[in-house]
């Protein structure tokens, strides 16, 4: 299942079950509470910050039309896919000081779960999953945006909409974006036979496909795994562990899928008309995704801001993995956006957190969070431009004054310290110019020498533990994890990093960032465990990838170290879709090229490319395939048994803290 290992990564996708846990207990036997540095921090915090802005809360619960009576969604499979009752414990008026104040508000405002109206013929199911989905009412039926991370909790949605509304047919459904929380439900929303009669229309932003598959693959493993961080998946619902996950409460875990668009809008601009509904499309590429759009309804006054403007500073870098996003591009298209439609907006309503009404709010918001992204690029580079380099630029940047009191500028998806790092990433690369760092030793490589140099385990243990006392967390943790590298088995050095990590984690705002430090407390304490991973990938996620694609991936997964002198040349024919590929192995590298054979293959190789698919998902091996007829292999098979002791099977829980596995 190593191409759906891969695939997978695009939704959480892991099951866990954290039993209901007390409030005031902590989850762990080693967990510790927040100490009085803490407690203090969180106390100045309240003091600081606009408490008293309540705009959010009201705009978060206006249009509330109704809950439905589950908390609950189960999944075909017998497990949970979506629980959101398992967050009640933050209704219940407490202040947590284990909980950033301004994390424990946005964790609050996402508690919002069921029906809302946005605006007449407009309406949004809230707390189904990390996003919204939202559904226009046509002449007819539903035109739906975007339809939440797997098909479970979309059938429940749309389910709940009719019960409450009346029941309407699904006409349309836009795609906002290549992200699997806007499109992997779909199969719970309509039926394939009905997208491809042309009977519903599903549009997209250009691009769609190509990246909905293609930000997940190559480094898909890696991503997969390091999701454990950046989303906690193992860390359980409590004050002490996941609280929120800033755009919505947490990523669900039913059947996710995809079914393609059938119209995809290629222009910058494009208006259409469905259903008795205009629509103004804008596509906005290299923002919060490769492909995405806005959309503006000019007969409601009402803008649809995709993903690009949610409640908080959003992802420059997704700490999971992915490529570096573009600040100012990101920046200039929510200024298109403002000055195209924000002058005669009444109404901006999002796939994420909540909507925002009448226009100088709009305009307030669509302008704040444009400046801080413009912000955070001119700011980051005017510092790098004087030499502060990646290593010091989180320590230094900040956001502007005015933007710090706006409560949709705060850092919570995208805290100013991991993106700080990444805008200098984007335009200079990880290298801070001193050679010391261009060849530094492996950590595991230098941590002897600073451990024997600093008098060893007991003396740095004596110093970090006074450190600790002293909440310098970030001090302690800079020496103690040099002694976790040289000593992967001293398990009170781990205890005892743990223990800081717990404490930065609760102090962070962005649950990115807490996320992260309370994951990695977990492994330290307890070694890595699996949890219930289950697969969720499924066949549309193998039908959407090109075989391209699939090719570039097992050039990653063969280990070249095991190919040394193996040279081929493989000519692959996919006749139901007319492709050829011309498979190089040469140098211990794999290559590929489309529309290529070469006259002195080695081996020739005539699949269908739905048959290929079996293959991609390793429900079948290619002799099965040859056994029934449905491939033929011509030349020397051999190099296929060549080529297939090189793969490489991929851990899916590798170790990322020493000493965990
Ligand atoms: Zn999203």
């Amino acid at each position: 299942m190593q191409v759906i290992d891969a695939i997978k990564t695009i939704t959480a996708g892991l099951v866990f079950s954290a039993g209901a846990i007390a409030a005031t207990e902590h989850f762990h036997p080693k967990g510790n509470l927040p100490s009085k540095y803490t407690i203090a921090l969180q106390k100045e915090q309240r003091a600081k910050l606009p408490f008293a802005d309540k705009k959010d809360f009201e705009e978060q619960e206006r249009g509330f039309i109704a809950a439905p009576d589950y908390r609950e969604i189960m999944a075909d499979s017998g497990h949970v896919a979506w629980s959101m009752g398992k967050y009640d414990f933050l209704l219940n008026g407490e202040d947590f000081d284990s909980i950033h104040p301004s994390l424990q508000r946005q964790a609050i405002l996402n508690m919002n779960y069921g029906l809302y109206e946005v605006t007449p013929g407009i309406y949004q199911i809230r707390g189904y999953g990390l996003a919204n989905s939202t559904f226009i009412e046509g002449d007819t039926g539903w035109i739906v945006f975007d339809v939440l991370e797997n098909k479970e909790n979309a059938r429940a949605a749309l389910k709940f909409i009719n019960e409450t509304l009346g029941e309407r047919p699904v006409k349309a459904i836009v795609y906002s974006h290549s992200h699997a929380d806007h499109f992997g439900g779909v199969r719970g929303m309509v039926d394939e036979a009905e997208v491809k009669s042309g009977k519903v229309q599903i549009i997209a932003p250009k691009g769609f496909m190509e990246n909905a598959v293609a930000e997940n693959i190559h480094a898909g493993n890696a991503m997969s795994r390091r999701l454990f961080y950046q989303y906690g998946v193992l860390l359980p619902a409590s004050p002490y562990g996941h609280v929120d996950q800033s755009i919505g409460k947490n990523v669900g875990s039913g059947s996710l899928g995809l079914i393609p668009p059938n119209r995809v809008i290629e222009a910058d601009y494009e208006e259409i008309t469905i259903d008795g509904i205009t629509m103004v499309f804008q596509n906005t590429p290299g923002t919060e995704a490769p492909a995405e759009m806005n959309t503006w309804f000019p007969d409601k006054k009402a803008f649809w801001a995709a993903e690009n403007i949610t409640g908080t500073i959003h992802n420059i870098y997704t700490l999971r993995g992915a490529k570096v996003r573009d600040t100012l591009a990101w920046s200039k298209q929510i200024n298109a956006a403002l000055y195209q439609f924000g002058q005669d907006a009444e109404v901006m309503f999002a796939s994420h957190n909540w909507p925002r009404w009448g226009n100088e709010r709009i305009q307030e918001v669509m302008r704040g969070q444009r400046d801080m992204y413009a912000h955070m690029n001119n700011q980051v580079l005017n510092l790098a431009n004087q030499g502060v380099t990646i290593n010091e630029i989180h320590n230094l940047y900040d956001m502007p004054k005015s933007l710090q009191q706006q409560w949709y500028a705060r850092s919570y998806h995208g805290s100013l310290q991991h993106n700080s790092r990444a805008v200098i990433n984007r335009y200079l690369g990880y290298w801070d110019a001193n050679p010391t760092t261009l060849t530094p030793l492996s950590p595991s490589d230098s941590a002897p020498l600073y451990v024997e140099m600093m008098g060893g385990s007991k003396k740095i243990l004596k110093k970090s533990r006074k450190l600790y006392q002293r909440g310098e967390y970030r001090l302690a943790q800079e020496i103690l994890n040099k002694l976790v590298y040289a000593e992967p088995s001293n398990q009170e050095a781990k205890d005892l990093l743990a223990d800081c990590f717990e404490q930065l984690g609760y102090q962070y705002e962005s649950p990115s960032l807490r996320n992260s430090f309370l994951a990695a407390a977990l492994e330290l304490r307890d070694g890595i465990k699996g949890g219930n991973v289950a697969h969720t990938g499924g066949p549309d996620l193998a039908r959407a990838m090109s075989t391209e694609l699939f090719l570039e991936f097992l050039g990653i997964q063969m280990d070249g170290r095991k190919a040394e002198g193996m040279a081929f040349k493989v000519n692959l024919l996919t006749p139901d879709n007319s492709e050829t590929y011309l498979i190089e192995l040469n140098n211990e590298t794999l290559t590929s090229i489309k529309g290529y054979q070469s006259p002195d293959a080695d081996l020739s190789i005539t699949i269908n490319r739905s048959d290929l698919e079996d293959l991609m998902m390793r429900k079948m091996t290619l002799k099965q395939k040859t056994a029934q007829g449905l491939a033929k292999l011509e030349g020397d098979t051999g190099v296929l048994k060549q080529f297939a002791s090189t793969l490489v099977e991929f851990d899916t829980l590798f170790e990322m803290m020493p000493g965990t596995k």
